[in-house]
């Protein structure tokens, strides 16, 4: 199971600390070119349609904008990179009345299809595959729309506009297209919590992602774990929802391993940038503990066959 990290043109480049690090890449103008800056190329990338970003400008840009941005992106990218390129996706945070979502749903649907062909077009190389987006807002929605994909000849699937719903409805959400498209060929957009990633771990989904370690940063926050705990910097101004911390806690992350009072000052952006991938390292080691824990968990499991013996 893999956490991509996502990444924009003006966030720490996580590749140079971490070089295995699974990327997620927005076809946004701004993120062109972006990857000729990394040191190490992402072995593993998702590039994203940004429909969050352009769904708050005026029009929406045609498809082939926005997947011509993607192959300027992939055409900076290792060969021997596993990527996904995900279509042109409707986002349903906006959307409160029923005959809203069922034509977001609707439009959705019809970018896949027409995304699908142009992807099929171009033939591209084999290392890179298209992905579905799986949109819903009840189970229903949700079945209807993976089975869609499915007919249009969709293997990778993602599902998205999981934000700013509850975490017992997301992971109820996450089962119900995991019910239809299989668990290992699903992606989750958009993660941050930790409960979720414990179902997800559960649920044995193929990926997520999350923007929280850079998000965090940019708020003045601090991540440590063993246990999983979160600290605004004591210069911060932000209201205090966690507990303060003035002085940087024991680290053997990339950055504190050089000098660890770098994450604690606030600004400018270069240290932001130093205090996400501080962040990323702890998200990801909770992330790999829950994991690794779960896989132990099942290693004591005794089959349902010998316990009926006993
Ligand atoms: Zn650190």
């Amino acid at each position: 199971m893999d956490f991509y990290i996502g990444w924009s043109h003006s966030d720490a480049i996580f590749c140079d600390y971490f070089p295995t690090c699974p990327v997620l890449i927005s076809a946004i103008p701004d993120n062109r070119g972006g990857v000729k800056k990394y040191r190490n190329k992402p072995k593993k990338l998702i590039l994203d349609c940004g429909s969050v970003f352009y769904v708050k400008q005026k029009s929406r840009p045609p498809l082939k904008d926005v997947f011509d941005i993607q192959l300027s992106i992939l055409e900076d990218c290792d060969s021997t990179a596993k990527i996904q390129m995900v279509h042109f996706d409707e986002p349903l945070l906006n959307k409160t009345s029923l005959s809203e979502r069922y034509m977001a749903i609707e439009r959705t649907l019809f970018n896949a299809y027409e995304y699908l062909n142009l992807f099929n077009k171009y033939e591209l190389p084999k290392f890179v595959q298209p992905m579905g987006v799986i949109q819903g807002y009840d189970q229903a929605s949700i079945e209807f729309s993976a089975y869609e994909l499915i007919k249009m000849g969709y293997e990778n699937f993602g599902i998205g506009s999981l934000l700013f719903k509850h975490q017992t409805e997301q992971i109820e959400m996450i089962r119900r297209a995991v019910d239809v498209v299989g668990s290992a060929n699903l992606h989750v957009f958009g993660v941050t919590g930790i409960p979720q990633l414990h179902a997800m771990v559960d649920i044995g989904v193929k990926s997520f992602d999350s923007t929280r370690p850079t998000m965090a940063a940019a708020f003045f926050q601090v991540f440590y774990s063993r246990p999983f705990r979160t600290f605004f910097l004591s210069e911060s101004r932000a209201k205090p929802t966690s507990p303060r911390l003035e002085n940087p806690l024991h680290c053997e992350c990339p950055v504190c391993e050089i000098n660890a009072k770098q994450i604690f000052i606030p600004s400018p952006r270069e240290y932001m940038k130093l205090r996400s991938v501080h962040n990323y390292y702890h998200l990801l080691r909770t992330f790999k503990d829950i994991l690794e824990n779960k896989q132990r968990r099942g290693e004591h499991v005794v089959p349902n066959v010998l316990r009926a013996r006993n």
